[in-house]
C-alpha cells in the first residue's frame, strides 16, 4: 500500500520540515512546489523566469503550470511507492485535478498544520535558507553559520519580507483555506498543531500514519 500524503497549512506552518521529515522515515520522495520553482528560477528556465517575478510578489503561480509540473513529477518511477506533496495543492483547481491524478492510487492522507499568525511571522522573518542548496537552517542556528548540508551561505528567502510575508498569508486565506473543507471529509484528513517543537509534531503525525497504516492492514485482513 503506497503513502501518499498531502501536507496543507499555511506558510511558515513548518509544512516543508515535516514533509522532509516524513519522506525520510518512510523511504518516499518528497514533492515540494516551492522547491521545484526555487530551483528553476536558480537555474534560469523557461519555467523559472516566468515563476520568479510572481513569487517574490507572494503571489501564486498560474494553476496550469503548477498541474502540469505536478503530472510530470507524479509520472516518475520514484513515486511508486508514495510520495509526500508540500505546497501542492495550493488552490481548489489544483486539488480537483489531483483527485484525477490520484484516482486509482491507493488512500490519500491530509495533514493540515496549524499555527497561529504571529508566530508565522516571527518564524518566517527568521528564517534563513541555503543560497546553495535551498536547505532550510535550523531555526536556533546564527544567520552567519554555513549551512549545516552542504557548507553554503545562509540567506533569507525572498519573499521573506515582512510585507511579503503578510501577502502570502492573504493569499493563504483566499485561496489555500478552501482546501481544509475541501478534504475534511475524507476518512485520513487530520488537523495537527503546528505550535510545538518540530519533533514532537513530527512524532505526533509519525503516529497519525502509522495508525493508518495499521487500521489498513486490519481491514484488509477482516478485521475492524
Ligand atoms: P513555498 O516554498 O511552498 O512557500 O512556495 C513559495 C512560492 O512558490 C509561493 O509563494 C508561490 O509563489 C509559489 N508556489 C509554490 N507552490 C505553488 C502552487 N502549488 N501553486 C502556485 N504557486 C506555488
Amino acid at each position: 500500500m503506497p503513502l501518499n500524503v498531502i501536507v496543507l497549512g499555511p506558510p511558515g506552518a513548518g509544512k516543508g520540515t515535516q514533509a522532509e521529515r516524513l519522506a525520510a522515515t518512510f523511504g518516499v520522495p518528497k514533492i515540494s512546489t516551492g522547491d521545484i520553482l526555487r530551483e528553476a528560477v536558480h537555474a534560469g528556465t523557461d519555467i523559472g523566469r516566468q515563476a520568479a517575478e510572481i513569487m517574490s510578489a507572494g503571489q501564486l503561480v498560474g494553476d496550469e503550470l503548477m498541474i502540469e509540473i505536478v503530472r510530470e513529477r507524479l509520472s516518475r518511477a520514484d513515486v511508486a511507492r508514495g510520495f509526500v506533496l508540500d505546497g501542492f495543492p495550493r488552490t481548489v483547481t489544483q486539488a480537483v485535478a489531483l483527485d484525477e491524478m490520484l484516482d486509482g492510487r491507493g488512500e490519500v492522507t491530509v495533514l493540515h498544520i496549524t499555527v497561529p499568525e504571529d508566530e508565522i511571522v516571527r518564524r518566517l522573518t527568521t528564517r534563513r535558507i541555503c543560497e546553495a542548496c535551498g536547505a532550510t537552517a535550523d531555526p536556533g542556528v546564527a544567520p552567519v553559520a554555513p549551512c549545516a548540508r552542504c557548507g553554503g551561505a545562509l540567506v533569507q528567502r525572498r519573499d521573506d519580507g515582512e510585507v511579503v510575508i503578510r501577502q502570502r498569508l492573504q493569499v493563504f486565506d483566499r485561496e489555500t483555506r478552501p482546501l481544509v473543507a475541501h478534504y475534511r471529509q475524507r476518512p485520513r484528513f487530520f488537523t495537527v498543531d503546528g505550535h510545538t517543537a518540530p519533533s514532537e509534531v513530527a512524532g505526533r503525525i509519525r503516529a497519525l500514519i502509522e495508525s493508518g497504516a495499521s487500521a489498513a492492514v486490519a481491514t484488509r485482513s477482516g478485521g475492524a
